[in-house]
């Protein structure tokens, strides 16, 4: 009589728990295919190429400094603190926002044209940072694309038929889509965070009004990847109203996003 298959057991737990990490966000169990550790060599490697395809940075440092200053203030109350964040305005007209795995996020001068309030900024930064926080986009990446494909993609332009490039993996990564549940997730856990970081979170409604009146006019690259504004909207707004959230000193900064920003992009040069 031999005992040895028990042995198989606790190894077999092992393995399986092995891929498996805790979303903060959610509190459960998931299991990644990516280890965490790899997030940011991934990020390291696709936001270059992120960049210029969506026309390079605004060559402003102030409004640099400003839209990274509001990520950091989020990024400091969130779930995980200890990423090194970085905030990212592009030139793109597009109105869109992105998240990278191991905290690179981006918003478009499109965005920040349309924005009118430093809450607002706040707040699509903030369900930015969720994105991180959750890993919905090394999830996204690692189903979609495969973690050894976005590892092995090679940076050279002049590569051979077939093999795919960082460039190519790039133009997959600006459209991947994630959950309802986790974009749902996003945006209320982003408005725990905009709270928690001193800003009103009526700001994260308007916004969602701001995109909803845009698509009105032409289509918004931002909703293409994410669901109806005024579902959000409702949910937000839900959410404030059944919350004891003590708003009487939070932050819309108007003033504050004019000059910074709006005043910025509308200077000729
Ligand atoms: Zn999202």
């Amino acid at each position: 009589m031999t005992r040895k298959p028990h042995l198989l057991i606790p190894t077999l737990v092992f393995c399986l728990c092995a891929g498996c990490a805790t979303n903060p966000i959610t509190g459960k169990q998931e299991f990644m295919l990516i280890p965490e550790e790899q997030d940011i060599q991934i990020g390291r490697k696709y936001a270059p190429e992120i960049e210029k395809q969506m026309g390079g940075r605004i060559p402003d440092p102030d409004i640099q400094s400003y839209v990274n200053q509001v990520g950091q203030n989020i990024a400091r109350i969130s779930h995980k603190p200890h990423i090194e964040y970085h905030f990212i305005a592009l030139q793109d007209k597009s109105i869109n926002a992105l998240a990278l795995p191991g905290g690179f996020i981006f918003i478009t001068k499109g965005m920040l044209e349309n924005l009118q309030t430093e809450a607002q900024l706040a707040g699509i930064l903030a369900h930015e940072i969720v994105h991180v926080v959750a890993r919905d986009s090394a999830n996204a990446m690692s189903k979609e694309i495969g973690l050894s494909i976005l590892l092995s993609a090679v940076t050279s332009e002049n590569t051979p038929s077939g093999v795919l490039t960082v460039a190519d993996l790039s133009k997959q990564i600006m459209g991947l889509r994630y959950s309802r549940s986790d974009e749902q997730q996003a945006d209320l856990s982003g408005l725990d965070y905009v709270v928690a970081a001193g800003y009103d979170p009526y700001a994260m409604v308007e916004t969602m009004q701001i995109l909803s009146n845009q698509s009105k006019n032409r289509p918004i690259e931002f909703l293409s990847t994410h669901p109806a504004p005024e579902n959000r909207a409702a949910y937000l707004r839900q959410k404030i109203q059944n919350s004891n959230f003590n708003l009487a000193n939070a932050k819309v900064g108007k003033e504050q996003y004019r000059a910074a920003v709006l005043d910025q992009l509308t200077k000729p040069n």
